[in-house]
């Protein structure tokens, strides 16, 4: 989870990335730091009569390329080097896939299970009563992000319009479906992985049959643990914060999911038909070909990272693996799919979901899924193709390829060269 040099990590991909092209010094300067972090005090009124403050951000990282995007999260260690962070790989995120629009994030520092549910909406609508004056979209549009979801997106939605004074529903994405959600967004982040492995499976030699170990069962897990196990793909271990369980011939993906909708643990069903359950720590190092890391930030770290033993790594998570480790499973010519690239599906789909609400006309779920899939695809390829003709890792490549698009727009408003020539 956070620490002191999270956003400084986050920046070393930069610097990799720029070392590949020749820059104008501007670009790094304006990528190198978050344009505008609003920090605030929200206080709302608690269902014992008492008043309670919460620490709340919102960062818009970079808007070159466009209005910012990117979720809200709700969690008790938010930071505001947190939220830059993860709007710093939101601008990266967008221009990997050439999404109109630049990178943002934010935060309440709050455990919301802690909260009743008339405090959490108390909660959600004082967010927007007090970023009113930044989001909006054409300027900065939120989503949900980890501890949020599409009820409290509603919620947000709906106060915004009440503050402007019109229906605004492409303020925010991934709204109940009721009220203007896309069709496909609840399973587009683990979709656009799985889109991304099918398309380079030969190259990754990923063929149904494979073998896949994912660590994290909740929304990205589940998906994807089912996505590939309809093609034929074997899960072969799986965990959640309290434990994992493995079986060599393949786990019942139904069954885990319907034990996690039952509020369980996966590790409820070991000892079930082959069935056997080990610690979650250890998932990592499970005999696997694909390895999905589906959870939190910093999980393969240098400590562990010799232990993983599967070929290719799908980070659906967003910054599972440090930059140590990063170098740890090159040097083991483990492949990366990087996190920038392979859980683009879910903004991707919330960019589907802005453009329908702005033209008021919506799309079938085939729809969402073929354009999903072609965008997927197009970007997958150009950053392998990248990968091959530099000779350095997906990560490097993928941020090559946003750096391009990042420093095009930059360089557009004319650089140093152009005012000094
Ligand atoms: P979620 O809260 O639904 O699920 C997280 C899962 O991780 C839970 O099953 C939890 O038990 C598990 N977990 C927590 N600590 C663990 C540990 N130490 N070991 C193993 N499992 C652990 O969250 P989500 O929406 O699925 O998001 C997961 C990751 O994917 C996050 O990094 C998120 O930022 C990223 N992501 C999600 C989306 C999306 O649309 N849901 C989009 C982009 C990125």
């Amino acid at each position: 989870m956070p620490n002191a040099s999270m956003l400084d990590q986050a920046l070393t991909r930069l610097d990799e990335a720029a070392r590949q092209l020749e820059l104008d010094a501007d670009v790094l300067e304006k990528l190198k730091y978050p344009r505008e972090t609003t920090k605030v005090r929200l206080m709302i009124r608690m269902d014992d009569g008492s008043r309670k403050s919460f620490m709340a951000w919102r960062c818009r990282y970079d808007d070159t390329r466009g209005p910012t995007k990117g979720g809200i999260r709700f969690h008790p260690d938010a930071t505001d080097e947190e939220v830059e962070t993860l709007a710093f790989w939101m601008t990266f995120k967008c221009a990997v896939m050439n999404l109109p629009y630049g990178g943002g994030k934010g935060a309440v520092r709050v455990d919301p299970h802690g909260l009743s549910k008339a405090e959490l909406e108390r909660l959600s609508r004082a967010y927007i009563q007090a970023f009113s004056q930044i989001i909006g979209p054409d300027r900065d549009i939120p989503a949900p992000d980890v501890y949020t979801n599409s009820m409290i997106m509603g919620w947000m939605a709906d106060e915004y319009s009440s503050i402007v004074g019109q229906s605004t529903p492409a303020v925010i994405t991934g709204k109940p479906i009721a009220l203007g959600g896309s069709l496909g967004r609840d399973d587009a982040t683990a979709r656009g992985g799985y889109y991304l492995v099918r398309h380079l499976s030969q190259e990754l030699g990923l063929r149904p049959g494979a073998r896949i170990a994912i660590q994290g069962f909740g929304n990205a897990g589940q998906h994807i643990a089912r996505l590939l196990a309809d093609d034929g793909y074997a899960i072969v271990a799986v965990s959640d914060s309290q434990g994992a369980v493995q079986a060599r011939g393949g786990l019942d993906v139904r069954s885990l999911i319907a034990a996690k909708q039952n509020g369980s643990s996966v590790a409820s069903l070991a000892g079930t038909g082959g069935v056997s359950r080990l610690a979650a720590n250890d998932l990592i190092a499970v005999d696997c070909d694909l390895l999905v890391p589906a959870a939190l930030e910093d999980m393969i770290h240098k400590d562990n990272a010799d232990s993983v033993k599967a070929r290719v790594v799908l980070e659906l998570a967003n910054g599972p693996i440090t930059p140590e480790a990063d170098a740890i499973l090159a040097g083991k010519n483990i492949v990366v799919l990087p996190d920038i690239l392979a859980n683009a599906g879910g903004v991707t789909v919330s960019y589907f979901e802005w453009v329908q609400n702005r033209q008021g006309y919506y799309w079938t779920v085939e729809e969402v899924h073929s354009r999903l899939k072609t965008m997927m695809e197009q970007e997958g390829r150009a950053i392998w193709a990248q990968a091959q003709e530099r000779g350095v890792t997906m990560r490097r490549a993928a941020y090559v390829h946003a750096l391009k698009r990042l420093a095009g727009a930059i360089e557009a408003h004319g650089t140093q060269k152009f005012f000094t020539s």
